[in-house]
């Protein structure tokens, strides 16, 4: 039986309890709520503890260890109006949920998702006059949680109240759904894409995945639909020990994006959050890591490797 995307987010794992009967296998209890759809459940299974997937999703008793902030990148001093954060003059990112597909044990945001908050509320009369306020604004990105975990007519009915701000030509989504739940790019929200790039200079899809063994037929068959549309698509990962922390896992991920008309964009260096220890590389580590893989690949198919700053002063090259 195949369920809806929807079916799937309503009929995640939540508890300890039914993960480690489901997994056949004692989950640690952590104070970290969990979220797992059927699907990805079961891809988790078959792929067992040791693989990249199960390290992403499943609790791990590590997330109890000390060290890291609760607000890592310094998001809050940014905030300008409800649910927008404008730190760069000319973009500035909407957070019209904190709800995600999934919970990623290592998220950068993982102390500020606990907090269940349900689709947005349609409180952006603030919002959109700050923006007409600062024309410098050119771009709007969408984030979250995920903002595609809203409802292809939710989303429509959202950016229809964008579309009439003149300076807004670029729009650019950023999503975890390509390779946790696929089923999320039905024909409809495809459609709904393309439509979108008639209606903005460049719309750009961010997607976020982290090691190649994500990508199954349903990832691949969604990319194949997006790659008709005029959207630009774009990676972004965290380096994760222990999950990606290698060059040639990361050259083996850069080829499959550029195999499948990706462009990769942002390799994160992991942000210092509190919970997500256990998942942090050294940034000396990091930095002869990205210089490897600097040898295997050109330049135009290399990510950028970035930090952001827990002061809040924005993304920061490494190299
Ligand atoms: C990362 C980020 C952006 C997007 O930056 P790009 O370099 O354009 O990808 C915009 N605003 C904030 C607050 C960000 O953290
Ligand atoms: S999808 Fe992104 S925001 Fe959501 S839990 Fe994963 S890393 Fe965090």
């Amino acid at each position: 039986m195949t369920l809806s995307w929807r079916d799937e987010i309503r009929q995640a794992i939540k508890d300890h309890q039914s993960l480690s009967h489901f997994l056949d296998y004692p989950v640690a209890r952590t104070t970290y709520p969990l979220m797992i759809p059927p699907s990805l459940a079961e891809k988790i299974r078959k792929q067992g503890p040791t693989s990249a997937l199960w390290k992403q999703f499943v609790p791990h008793a590590d997330e109890s260890l000390e060290g890291g902030f609760m607000d890592p990148i310094g998001d809050h001093l940014h905030q300008k109006a409800p649910q927008l954060i404008h730190r760069y003059k000319q973009r500035a990112l909407l957070l019209p949920t904190t709800k995600c597909p999934v919970l990623c044990r290592y998220c950068f945001r993982k102390n500020e998702l606990s907090i269940p908050d349900d689709l947005f509320k349609p409180n952006l009369k603030a919002t959109i006059s700050y923006l007409k306020d600062n024309p410098s604004i050119t771009e709007l990105i969408l984030t979250g949680g995920d903002p595609l975990v809203l409802s292809t007519s939710k989303l429509k009915e959202l950016l229809n109240e964008f579309l009439n701000i003149p300076q807004l030509k670029y729009l650019r989504l950023h999503t975890r759904f390509l390779t946790i739940l696929p089923s999320r790019f039905t024909g409809d929200l495809i459609h709904f894409l393309r439509d979108l790039t008639t209606k903005f200079k460049t719309v750009s899809l961010c997607l976020h995945f982290n090691h190649p063994d994500e990508f199954d037929g349903d990832s691949l068959k969604a990319l194949k639909d997006l790659r008709k549309t005029r959207v630009q698509l774009l990676s972004q990962s965290v380096l994760l020990k222990d999950i990606n922390n290698c060059e040639n896992t990361l050259n083996d991920l850069y080829d499959f994006c550029e195999n499948e008309g990706v462009r990769p964009y942002y390799l994160h260096h992991p942000d210092q959050a509190k919970g997500t220890q256990h998942f942090q590389v050294s940034l000396s580590e990091g930095k002869k890591i990205y210089s490897r893989l600097r040898q295997l690949r050109p330049g135009w198919s290399l990510p950028f490797y970035i930090l952001d700053d827990p002061k809040g002063t924005g993304k920061k090259l490494l190299e």
